[in-house]
Parts: C-alpha cells; structure tokens; sequence
C-alpha cells in the first residue's frame, strides 16, 4: 500500500477514509497521532497491529467537542471542566471515569477509564467533526520509538503500512501532552508536557500529584529511542570532558546540544551533530527529531545529548531524554 500525503486542506478526504475504517496519521500541536474510528473494533486493532503496540497499553480518545467527551464520560468532576475550558483545544489529555460499556473494550483494554484528547490543529478538529465520532489517536510513530513530529517521521515509521498522512508540517511543542488522571480523589499527572502541574494546579485551585514514576521517567514500555545509545551530559560544563572520553574510544559519536554549546566544542573528528536550537523550548521541539536523525548514521552507536534544569517545560523534555537514555548520564549526577 502507498501511503497518500494528504494537506490540512483535504480533511474531507481523510475523515472518509477513517470512516471506510482506514488508518489515517494527523497533526496536533504535540506530536503526530494515528487515526481510526473509535467506534470501529477492527480498525482500531489495526492500530495496536501497525504500531506494534502491546494490547494492554490503553488508547485515548480523540474529540472535536465536549459533546463527544459527554458521551463517553460516566461523569465529568467540575475541575476537569475547568481543565477543559482553560487548556482545550490544547497538550492536555484528560482522564475521567468511562460510562459503563459505552466503548468497545479494545480501546481502554478494559479499564474503568478514559483518556481525552482535544489537539489543536484546524485540519484535525475539522477532520473529526466531519467524521462524526472520536478517533483513537496515540502517537503515530512504531512502540517504543522517538514519537513523530512531522510527517517524513510518519511515513519513516509507518510508510506503506497506512492509507494516508495529513502533514500540516512540523508540529510546534514536540513533547508529547501532559496526561492528568481527573478519576482520582486527587488529580495526579501521569505524564508531564507543556502544561505544567503548577498551571494545572492554578486553575482547579487544589493540589497535583505527580505519579512517582511521571517524575523519574521510568515507565513499563520501552519508549522513544533511537537506534544509538543516548547518554545524557548534564551540565553544559562537561561537554568538553565528555567529547574527549568519546574521541578516545575512536568510535563515531554524536552530539545534540544548542547552538551555543556546539560553537563552544573543539571540532573534533568522528562527530556528527544535530542542533537543539536557543532554549529548552526549542529543544523539546526538536528532540525526537534530532533522535531519528542520527538513525541515518548507523555508524554512530552513542548520542551524547544535553540535559536541562527540570523546571517548567524542562521537566517534560528531561523526563523524555531519561527514557531515551535508559537513565544513562554520562557523569553521576550529584
Ligand atoms: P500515546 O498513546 O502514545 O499518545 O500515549 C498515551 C498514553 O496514555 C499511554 O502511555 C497510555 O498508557 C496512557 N493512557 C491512555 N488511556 C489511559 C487510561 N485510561 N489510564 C491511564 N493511562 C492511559
Ligand atoms: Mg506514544
């Protein structure tokens, strides 16, 4: 099967495809989703099949309107509504107590909950309305591989294996959304992104939890990694020592760093490199990129990535990088 490009312009196209119970990968403002009728059993089995994903690992659910989430929702606790008025169309996915047999049990693998996800992008959100129902929509990329941020990452992973991709370009966060659980006496994030526990907190006017597991990065599946070993140098002031270590072992190495700190390195042999831009914000845009580009150095077997202060968006970036590293840091940390 050829894998059609289609524009944000075509999400008429798309929306009849997802209906014929065809797999369509779309936009957000995080990374890219994979797309089928939620409604659709066998269409969402093709989802967990292409993308290699274990069957026990839930899917979300993917709304145009807070219609959608009624309908699906046994109920919506007021802080959640708050989330959704001040955080949707937005990287926030939203957990809330399933109405009894409302879904087919292949989307939650049979958990008492939902996940809700309403993306901001245009083509996205037109090409679900036009559909009628919600789509599921994990990451479009195969398990345990750096999410995609565009659509060349897409095809890299699912080329030939999906009708269609709607490419509305790079996406801009780059991180993946922030997972709160609201089916819980007291909200906790499962997974940080862009919308930070503080935000959250600010709104609902009551504390947030941080799953302990969320904070450290470690997690039950195998996640965002590229085909080189990542090693994380922490601080800025050990790149030096870090790419000498490396230079000796004579093995190609490469270095994701920003600008800054790749224009303070001695040009060394061996090395490939990839740029994070200014800021940590750039940075987590342009992480699972940098990830996938040296993919296409099979030589280089290790990847020495720079870390950031886990503050703010730091905490979703750093939390990302912990899991593609297996927790490997190149100097302890202290
Ligand atoms: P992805 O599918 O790549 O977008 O990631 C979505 C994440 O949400 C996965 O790690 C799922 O395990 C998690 N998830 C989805 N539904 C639920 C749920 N009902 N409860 C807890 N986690 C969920
Ligand atoms: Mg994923």
């Amino acid at each position: 099967m050829e894998t059609k490009r289609l524009t944000a312009a075509d999400y008429l196209v798309a929306a009849n495809l997802l209906k014929q119970g065809k797999l369509v990968a779309f936009p957000t403002e995080t990374v890219y989703g994979l797309g089928a009728d939620a409604l659709n059993p066998q269409a969402v089995q093709q989802v967990y099949a292409v993308k290699h994903r274990p069957t026990d690992n839930p899917l979300n659910l993917t709304v145009s309107s807070f219609a959608m989430v009624k309908k699906y929702a046994a109920h919506i606790p007021d802080a959640a509504k708050l989330l959704m008025e001040n955080f949707w169309p937005g990287p926030l996915t939203i957990i809330l107590p399933l109405k009894y047999a409302a879904i087919n049990k292949i989307v939650t693998n049979g958990l008492p909950t939902i996940a809700f996800r309403m993306p901001d992008n245009q083509a996205t959100l037109q090409m679900i309305t036009a559909l009628g129902d919600p789509i599921v929509g994990p990451s479009a990329n195969t398990s345990g591989r750096p999410s995609p941020t565009t659509a060349e990452h897409v095809l890299q992973d699912l080329g030939g294996k999906i009708v269609a991709v709607l490419d509305d370009g790079a996406t801009n966060v780059g991180v993946d959304s922030t997972i709160i659980d609201m089916s819980l006496a007291q909200p906790m994030i499962l997974r940080p992104g862009v919308i930070t526990a503080d935000e959250i907190a600010d709104v609902i006017g009551q504390p947030v939890m941080m799953q302990k597991e969320a904070a450290t990065g470690s997690q039950k599946y195998k996640h965002y990694e590229p085909q080189a070993q990542v090693i994380i140098v922490d601080k800025v002031s050990q790149f030096p020592q870090a790419i000498a270590q490396m230079e000796q072992t004579g093995e190609p190495f490469g270095i994701m760093a920003t600008d800054q700190v790749l224009a303070q390195q001695h040009v060394v042999r061996f090395k490939e490199q990839f740029s994070l831009g200014d800021s940590v914000v750039s940075a987590s845009q342009h992480l699972y990129d940098g990830l996938r580009y040296f993919d296409m150095y099979p030589e280089v077997k290790t990847i020495l990535v720079q870390g950031f202060p886990a503050t703010g968006i730091g905490i979703a970036y750093m939390n990302r990088l912990e899991k593609a590293a297996g927790h490997h840091h190149f100097f302890k940390k202290n």
